[in-house]
């Protein structure tokens, strides 16, 4: 989850799940679409208007749902053997459709965390890989309409809602886990070798995905180009701290960051600048917006949303 433009002084809903996130209270959040930087890439037609998918790359599709106020975006990923679908969406429209369009390889379902948005389509697929803890087992469960469906209203939606779609019904549904991965372990496509790396602080269950042969890494809700959530009960700044110091050091041999929300193919020096973000969140003299219970950490292309007081156990200077 994410958030979108400035909300912190205008939430008009808190769900009572830790993954729901305030829906915006701009009237035509969409005002900003379509984005630019989504038509340096071919689009690809897969009779699913629902998704916007497009060709990064020779054997890498972005699919983007554009028309629901998250901007979620999963990747799908080919080797010469398997396929993975880094992230599943919503479950608002059929995910599987367009995927079926796109490969015929068998699918491995990884994601880079367990937050609704991110896993909705998971049931979806026969091979679903997933972390060993308990707050992932406990997501694939699925959420209630009661848990979620707050976020999913007409004022959320922008326009190709699927016909089958019911905003009274709209849930996400459990699925299983087939095996668990570890922290540090490659997965191989065939020609393409995945590398699972664990960065906890947005949830407990956070990865970033490394593809060094295709110079880029899936970096989740952990970075992207928006307001970077670390304020929900389950998040830990603490925790993200250390993780922007190893998405740091995992930098060499990377151009590029793909991220779960909003916009694809960021530049890695971004990595850089998440760093020094978490340098400068623990420096207590570093300016910051106030909100009830939240502080907003403006660093130009992003910004950084934690508890307040901040969670850090090391805080300088105090
Ligand atoms: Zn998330």
């Amino acid at each position: 989850m994410k958030y979108k433009l400035i909300l912190l002084l205008a939430v008009i809903f808190t769900a009572s799940c830790d993954q729901a996130p305030d829906v915006p209270s701009e009237e035509n959040w969409y005002d900003v679409m379509p984005r630019a930087s989504w038509a340096e890439y071919e689009q690809i037609d897969t009779g699913q208007d629902w998704f916007e998918v497009y060709k990064l790359t020779d054997n890498t599709y972005a699919i983007y749902e554009p028309n629901q106020w998250q901007e979620a975006i999963s990747y799908l990923l080919l080797g010469t053997e398997r396929a993975m679908l880094v992230d599943t969406l919503q479950g608002v429209g059929d995910l599987k459709a367009v995927t079926d369009k796109l490969t015929q390889l068998p699918i491995i379902v990884m994601n880079t965390h367990s937050h609704y948005d991110h896993v909705s389509s998971n049931y979806q697929y026969d091979t679903v890989y997933g972390l060993n803890m308990p707050y992932t087992a406990n997501n694939a469960k699925g959420h209630t309409h009661d848990e979620i469906g707050g976020s999913m209203t007409p004022e959320t939606i922008w326009k190709n809602l699927p016909d089958t779609f019911s905003f009274e019904f709209y849930e996400s549904k459990a699925y299983e886990i087939d095996k668990f991965v570890a922290d540090g372990e490659i997965i191989d496509l065939g020609g393409r070798e995945i590398e699972v790396i664990y960065i906890p602080g947005h949830s407990p269950d956070s990865v970033i995905l490394v593809d060094k042969q295709n110079r880029m890494m899936m970096t989740g809700d952990t970075f992207y180009p928006a307001p970077i959530y670390l304020y929900s009960d389950t998040a830990s700044f603490q925790d993200f701290f250390m993780s922007a110091q190893i998405m740091f050091s995992n930098r060499n041999g990377i151009d590029f960051l793909l991220p779960g929300h909003n916009e694809t193919m960021q530049s890695v020096d971004y990595l850089n600048e998440l760093r020094a973000a978490s340098l400068a969140i623990i420096n207590p003299t570093t300016e910051f917006t106030q909100a009830t219970g939240r502080r907003s950490y403006d660093f130009g292309a992003f910004s950084i949303i934690v508890k307040d007081p901040l969670d850090f156990g090391l805080r300088r200077g105090e």
